[in-house]
This record gives C-alpha cells, structure tokens and sequence, in this order.
C-alpha cells in the first residue's frame, strides 16, 4: 500500500485528538481561535524549538499574542506567518484552519464558490486562500515515482480559455505519470499541463516526476525516445498504429484523466482557467496520492505543515496564476 506520508514527518507518534482532530467536532474544540491556531503553527513550524530568524538564538522566546514571538537575546519580533503563504495575511486564522479542514476532509474538494458560501467570506479571500494552499500542496510532494510507471498524455476538457479574445473551452494538455501496482491498482500520481507534445515538454516533465531508473511505459510517441538517455528503461506499449498523438491513452492515465476531468466538471463546474489549471491539477495530486490515508485529520496537518514552510505566494500569482 502506500505510504501517503513517506515523505514528511513520521506519522506514527501522532496522537489523535491532541496532534491533529478526527472529526469536526474535535476540530472545532482544538482551534477555538486565533490563539489556539497561532499555537499549532508554531509547533508545527519550530517543531525542534524556536529558532530566532534575525540572530539564530535558540533560547525560549518570549510569547506575544497571535503567534507573535520576542527574541530574548535581540529582541527580534518574529511572527509565525512570517515568511510562510499565510505572510500579511489579514484572513484570521481560524479562516485559513477552517478552508485548510475542508479542502481535506471533503472527498473532493471544494470550489471558492462553496468555501465562499461555507465559511461566509468574500469569494476574493476565498479563492486566495485556495490557491495558497494548492502552492502548499505541491511542496509536500517531494519523493519521486518509481516501481513501474505509466507515462502518457492526456487532453482534459472543460478548461476554459481566459484570454482577451473571448472565452470558450478548450481541451488542455496534460501529461500524467501513474505508479502501477501488481497484481493491479495504482500508487501515486504526478501531472503537469503542457503546451504541446514536443520532446522538450514531455521529457523534462518525466525527469522532476519520475524517478530514474525506473521502468517506464509509453506508447510509441517519439516525443519519449529520449527517456533511455536519462536513465529510464522505456517500455513502450502499442495502442495505436496511426502515430496520431491524439491516441487514446494508456490504461491508468486514461483512468486517472477521467476521473481529473470528472473533479474539473464536477465540483468545479469547468469553471477552470488554462493559466490556473496547474494550480487545481497540484490539488488534484495531493488528495488523489493521500487516498488511503488512514485519517483525514492526518491530511489537515500535513496541509498545515507544509503551509509553514512554503514561502510566500504574491497576490499577483494568486489572480494570474502561478508561476510553477
Ligand atoms: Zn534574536
């Protein structure tokens, strides 16, 4: 089975109801407020002790309020958001824990319309708190596929075309790489628009996602002839004769791609921008890979924790997407 947190933190001194909540009930009795979230953040953050950022003091800091910290030795006033996509923000936290509770704990997700809904706030705030998670999301998957992995392109529709030329949907391009299991089912994911077929696309796609050595299935596209020289052993798999790389895909991207385009249409109504869609195809990435998880509760921190240590995300990455 996977291990959705072989990547992070051992998960396995973890204490249900005291280091992440079960249910929403025990979420709700955890983060009370800002306090309560400041607190977490921290431990989360300092997870090994308080460490000054201005002088790299390790001793106990003084407490202010809101996860505000003063340095005993430079009187440095450090603040848990500090450097973190929760930077500035003026969102309280008990907001930001609520979207991050959600957007885990809801099988698929949720829209900004929803959370706007959900939560009573601005759709403007909502959308960017969204986003700022789903740049946390991508962080968290760090340890490449390996085993035995399929390769292939997809064209995911329902997309929409954002430019100044008016609007219409539009078929996107999006390469996926699958982990496959014996005697069958799938490990993890990883998935990137492209905008086009090209070797140049494909390839370096296949390098950050894939680890090498890894036994690769393609067809026989020769955008992936290049894969053997970067150390993968490249199978290639015939489903069409034609070369026509508007194929049909291979069997687990094609599942994959399915279900991608049934999230887009579904709990996201094909409200979807081409420059946005690799925000939503992270998204995508982090709950599908963590879909065996054991608790829900486990997810929400590990969304949190990574929110501690991803940097900050500009608003203008936020509106015009963001520059992965
Ligand atoms: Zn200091």
């Amino acid at each position: 089975m996977v291990d959705p947190f072989a990547d992070g933190p051992s998960t396995r001194d973890l204490v249900a109801g005291r280091d992440y909540p079960r249910t929403y009930r025990e979420f709700v009795k955890m983060f009370p407020d800002e306090e309560a979230c400041a607190a977490y953040l921290e431990q989360l953050r300092w997870s090994s002790g308080f460490i000054c950022p201005a002088c790299g003091t390790t001793a106990t800091p003084w407490q202010q309020t809101r996860g505000r910290l003063v340095c005993t030795a430079c009187r440095h006033q450090a603040s848990v958001t500090a450097g973190t996509i929760l930077d500035k923000t003026r969102t309280p936290l008990t907001t930001w824990f609520e979207t991050a509770w959600h957007v885990t704990t809801a099988k698929s997700g949720l829209s900004a319309k929803t959370l706007e809904r959900t939560l009573g706030t601005s759709y403007r705030v909502a959308w960017a708190m969204l986003q700022r998670y789903r740049v946390a999301m991508v962080c968290a998957e760090r340890t490449r596929l390996a085993g035995e992995v399929e390769v292939d392109e997809a064209y995911v529709g329902g997309v929409e075309h954002g430019g100044r030329r008016g609007r219409g949907t539009t078929k996107c391009i999006v390469v996926i790489a699958v982990e496959l299991k014996q005697p069958k089912g799938f490990g993890r994911v990883r998935m990137r628009h492209v905008p086009n077929v090209a070797a140049a696309s494909l390839v370096p796609f296949v390098c950050e996602a894939v680890a090498a050595g890894t036994r690769v299935l393609t067809d026989g596209w020769s955008g992936y002839n290049g894969l053997p020289k970067h150390g993968y052993q490249r199978d290639k798999i015939v489903v069409s004769s034609s070369g026509d790389p508007a194929h049909v895909s291979l069997p687990g991207v094609h599942r994959v791609a399915s279900l991608l385009t049934r999230w887009i249409l579904g709990t996201h109504q094909g409200a979807i921008t081409t420059n946005h869609l690799q925000s939503y195809l992270e998204e995508f990435t982090f709950r599908f890979n963590r879909r065996t998880s054991r608790s829900r509760g486990l997810i929400f921190r590990r969304l949190i924790e990574q929110a501690v240590v991803t940097e900050p995300v500009t608003d203008s990455d936020v509106t015009h997407g963001y520059n992965w």
